[in-house]
């Protein structure tokens, strides 16, 4: 992982969005880039919030050290929020009972140490259209007033207000953006006075300039790559942080007509040379790769043949001299010549955001520091 990269995609999208805010999104293990070291390069790439999944997530950031401000949106059902309120870890709150669940994680965290003291800071996350988590607009006017109830009896502080965008079309987020509008007006009137306003992730962070408020939050952009299809990394002069490499674990000249991996789906058709790979699905190699993806080895791109097993895969390589040792690349900065995680996506049918996210933990990262 180039920490250099991700610290200085920060900077530029900061330079380009030019919010008070930046909030760097590190949830799910930092898209598979490694999550406390994905924080410390944001951070330092001018980054002054973190954004994670659930509050696990956060206690990691936490537990490694990290002090920067960290909002956690997403909860199981029955999660205690005590752990979350005794690290000030920010609670994104989706319905009245999680906001219930927060005043009394607070009081159990303040008879257990007196002079933890203060409110629990949380936000409130209102649904505008996506249909997933979030305070639907009818329960807004009893949640705001139950947590203007909370606040003037001084057990929590509504920070936020905050949503999320379908990127469905200019039409469907502009219809959020006026709802979430109108919830903020309904809170200032419920006599909230919420600090933080933010909707947009990295898509509508570069392409919808009203949706940025004081704040966005970025995910997949600081990790170096587009969440649009029809605009690269370097279009958006980001480089991509992630490098995925293998080493050929073993060499192997065949006939022709030699069967390749499971049910012998590629058969040579010449004489040629085999090299094994030793990362498979279970590191995040989709098998939906099987015959298609290409990876770099030597400098030139060779498609994978045959199936992507559990643990390996083979790719044919003509006559190219190869050793066991030489280095695959499978992706990382095209901008290099190397294949990128959006080739693989559209290879397999899918964004470039689930290649990274899914690269398993038996895949050792190593960090280059900038
Ligand atoms: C994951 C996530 C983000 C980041 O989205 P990107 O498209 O990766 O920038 C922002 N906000 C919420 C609520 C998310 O779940």
């Amino acid at each position: 992982m180039d920490l250099g990269a991700l610290a200085r995609n920060v900077a530029r999208l900061r330079a380009t969005v030019g919010t008070p805010h930046v909030m760097a999104v590190v949830k799910a293990n930092g898209y598979g880039h490694g999550a406390v070291e994905s924080a410390r390069a944001a951070l330092a790439g001018g980054a002054d919030w973190l954004g994670v999944a659930d509050v696990a997530e956060g206690l990691a950031l936490r537990d490694a050290g990290i002090r920067a401000p960290v909002l956690a949106w997403l909860h199981e059902p029955e999660t205690d929020f005590a752990p979350a309120v005794a690290a000030g870890i920010d609670i994104g709150i989706s319905s009245v009972e999680q906001l219930d669940a927060v005043a009394d994680a607070v009081v159990r965290v303040s008879e257990a140490t007196p002079d933890a003291g203060g409110p629990a800071s949380v936000q409130l996350k209102l649904e505008t259209g996506l249909s997933r988590n979030g305070l639907s607009q009818p329960e807004w006017p009893a949640v705001f007033a139950r947590a203007r109830e909370l606040e003037q009896a001084g057990t929590i502080a509504v920070r936020g207000l905050f949503s999320h965008l379908s990127n469905a079309s200019p039409d469907d987020d502009a219809q959020a953006i006026e709802l979430f509008d109108g919830g903020v007006e309904a809170a200032r009137a419920a006599g909230l006075a919420p600090e933080l306003l933010h909707i947009a992730a990295s898509a509508a962070a570069l392409r919808i300039p009203r949706a940025r408020y004081n704040l966005v939050r970025l995910g997949i952009t600081i990790y170096g790559l587009s969440p649009f299809g029809d605009q690269s990394s370097a279009e958006l002069g980001l480089t991509p942080v992630m490098t995925l490499r293998g080493r050929v674990a073993a060499v192997r000249r065949a006939a022709a007509g030699a069967g390749v991996s499971y049910d012998y789906t590629y058969r040579t058709t010449r004489a040629t040379t085999l090299v094994l790979v030793p990362l498979g699905y279970a590191e995040g190699v989709p098998r939906a790769a099987s015959n298609g993806a290409a990876v770099s080895i030597g400098g030139r791109r060779f498609a994978i043949c045959g199936r992507v097993a559990m643990d390996q895969f083979v790719v044919d390589v003509g006559d190219l001299p190869v050793a066991v040792g030489d280095e695959v690349v499978l992706f990382g900065d095209p901008e290099t010549g190397v294949p990128s995680a959006d080739d693989w996506a559209r290879e397999v049918g899918s964004i470039n955001y689930e290649i990274v996210t899914r690269i398993g933990s038996r895949v050792r990262r190593t960090f280059l520091q900038p």
